[in-house]
């Protein structure tokens, strides 16, 4: 009996034949070594594949995908990503990829029960809190798209205090951290300006990047507003 995935596979044959033809040796070649100088942590959201949307081959961008494209210091699979990516295969880049519309920030956002998710999605929410001055006097889609980028923007800092990252810079290795929000309606990526490249720079970049996002008039910081 045929499986149901069959249409699947032969969709993989028929795209490993079109590669083949159009790269001679393109899979003898990757499968001795992947060099990848990218390391993408993004969204599971299947509109969001980190290879297409900046162009990339097989090889050229090693990719960690999560609900609401999170970084917690206490999550050993991303940081095992992490690790392995800054120590073993060198990237120079590591882009930390939200989305606007995303699923899971928008149900923190309108405070809507996911179910098991809703702990994972309890660390958004840590940010919504945090930065809940810079959000609260604007509309609703200006709500959405600012946490989108707001939590990517504490995503960043998540990954460069990693000790990863410190110990990276602290040898001298060359490695930066961006921050990108992706458009799901017109497929372009927009930098956040919040790319760190050293441990000195961390927190003036952070905190540089996060007051381009105005508080209500009237609304002070509070004392976790900027913790880095
Ligand atoms: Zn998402």
């Amino acid at each position: 009996m045929a499986s149901k995935l069959q249409h699947l596979i032969d969709k993989n044959r028929e795209w490993a034949e079109r590669v083949e033809l159009e790269t001679p040796g393109f899979f003898k070649k990757l499968a001795a070594q992947q060099s990848p100088k990218y390391l993408w942590i993004g969204c599971s959201d299947s509109r969001v594949p980190a290879n297409q949307v900046i162009g990339l081959a097989p090889g050229e961008v090693f990719v960690h995908r999560n609900v609401a494209n999170v970084v917690v210091h206490s999550d050993l699979n991303a940081l095992s990503v992490i690790q392995f990516a800054v120590d073993v295969l060198k990237v120079e880049h590591i882009m930390v990829v939200g989305h606007y519309g995303c699923g899971g920030v928008l149900a923190v956002l309108h405070e809507k029960r996911v179910g098991l998710a809703d702990n994972w999605l309890r660390h958004v929410q840590d940010v919504k809190m945090r930065h809940r001055g810079r959000l609260m006097h604007l509309c609703n889609q200006e709500q959405e798209d600012t946490l989108c980028e707001v939590n990517v923007i504490e995503q960043v800092g998540n990954v460069a205090q990693s000790n990863v990252l410190q110990d990276a810079w602290a040898r001298g290795q060359a490695v930066s951290v961006h921050g990108w929000c992706y458009g799901l309606k017109d497929g372009h990526v927009k930098d956040l300006g919040v790319t760190m490249s050293n441990s000195e720079e961390v927190v003036d970049v952070f905190r540089n990047a996060i007051k381009r996002y105005p508080r209500a008039p009237g609304e002070t910081a509070t004392s976790t507003d900027l913790h880095l």
